[in-house]
């Protein structure tokens, strides 16, 4: 098996140009042709040395997952579902909108943390994503995008860790990714434009605070540590004011000084105005008062199979929104897109959910003949991070 190079960030890719014999520097030249121009094909690669042109199909591939399906929205909203082996697949969910196009990229297979109202938690955990397999979905869809609008210019202009799994439970594999995404000859995304979506694995945000600091959203979804552990169970491993306290040293490297709380609205569970009092003392009360310099995005829970949860009403959504933002939290509500793909976020079922019968249904859309109808997402979450 020859080194797939969308495994590398710059400094990888120079140090596989290195062991080749090849100076650092040509390591930039292959990094901006396979990132910025979508080029595999390393003949096409005209100001390559020659010798190291003729030297790479030998050692090298460059290679994203395979696609399984393909559904366009009649909003503009495409999702992919991508192979990845074991009868498992993950989704990517590209999200247009006027100022911008936004993609949802999962980073494992499954998830371990086992979230209630999350069918991917429900799932169960297959395996942590490479970081071929994560970068590899903004590579693919970026390049197959401009090819079909027959343009070179930018189509996905932000990026959120927020499809399948927990990115900082998958974290030496996202950091490269990440890196790429950011990489002026790469993608060139700018820290603000990038989110790390997580349930709250407190020692990796502290390490991506210092090893690439890009805009953080915590899934927060309860306002006290009886009901977070148990709708989110590593609650009781990081409780919540280990969470707080995380959060705040992430603020002076957060892009824009500020943090986003995600929030799923569960109709009955978390949803009521003392819910909604409890959540704004918690915040505003930190750290002596000082309070925590954040955001608040409203998760209209996207219902699955089994989950036992309803979605809130629309009242008692706004309701909710309006006691935050009266106590001076700028809280926003996230609309739904894709509806007719089953796009909308938080769902991200995944074939895998029964997997007796998984590997018989992605042969059938291997083939071609099968829909995908039942393939949720839980992607698409998206539309409300700036
Ligand atoms: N594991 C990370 C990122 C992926 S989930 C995390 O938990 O943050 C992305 C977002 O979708 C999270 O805020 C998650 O809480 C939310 N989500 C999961 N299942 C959902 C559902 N069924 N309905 C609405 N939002 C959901
Ligand atoms: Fe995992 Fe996030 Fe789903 Fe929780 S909400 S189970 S952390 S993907």
């Amino acid at each position: 098996m020859t080194a797939n190079l969308l495994d590398f960030d710059l400094e990888g890719l120079a140090a596989f140009c290195e062991e080749l014999g090849e100076k650092r520097f040509r390591a930039t030249q292959l990094y901006r042709w396979i990132h910025q121009r979508g080029v595999r094909d390393f003949d096409a690669m005209s100001d390559l040395a020659k010798s190291l042109r003729q030297k790479l199909p030998d050692v090298a591939h460059i290679a994203s997952l395979p696609v399984l399906s393909r559904q366009n929205a009649s909003d503009g909203t495409i999702k992919w579902l991508f192979d990845v082996g074991s009868g498992d697949a993950v989704e990517a969910v590209y999200i247009p909108e006027s100022d911008r196009g936004t993609l949802c990229i999962s980073s494992q297979a499954g998830c371990a943390v086992g979230c209630r109202f999350c069918s991917t938690g429900h799932q169960g955990f297959s395996r942590n994503l490479t970081t071929a397999e994560i970068i590899g979905q903004l590579w693919f869809v970026e390049h197959t995008l401009r090819a079909e609008r027959n343009t070179t210019d930018r189509v996905v202009t932000n990026v959120v860790m927020m499809g399948m799994g927990e990115p900082l439970q998958n974290y030496n594999a996202l950091v490269p990714a990440l890196r790429t995404m950011l990489h002026d000859n790469a993608y060139g995304l700018s820290r603000r434009r990038v989110t790390v979506s997580t349930s709250g694995v407190v020692p990796m945000i502290d390490r991506l605070g210092l090893d690439c600091p890009v805009a953080l959203a915590v899934s927060l979804h309860a306002p006290n540590d009886a009901l977070r552990s148990d709708l989110v169970p590593l609650n009781r491993k990081y409780p919540l004011a280990e969470l707080l306290a995380a959060c705040a040293r992430y603020l002076p490297h957060a892009p824009r000084d500020f943090l986003t709380f995600e929030y799923c609205m569960l109709k009955g569970v978390n949803d009521q105005p003392s819910h909604a009092r409890e959540l704004i003392a918690l915040v505003t009360s930190f750290n002596g008062g000082q309070g925590l310099h954040c955001k608040f995005n409203l998760i209209p829970f996207n219902p699955f199979p089994d989950s036992g949860l309803t979605c809130s009403d629309k009242a008692t959504v706004q309701a909710f929104a309006d006691l935050l933002s009266q106590a001076g939290i700028v809280t926003t509500v996230r609309k739904t897109r894709g509806d007719d793909i089953d796009a909308a976020c938080g769902q991200l079922a995944g074939e895998v959910l029964d997997r007796t019968n998984a590997a018989k249904r992605m042969a059938t859309l291997r083939q071609g003949t099968g829909t995908v109808h039942t393939i949720q997402v839980t992607a698409a979450s998206a539309h409300n991070v700036r």
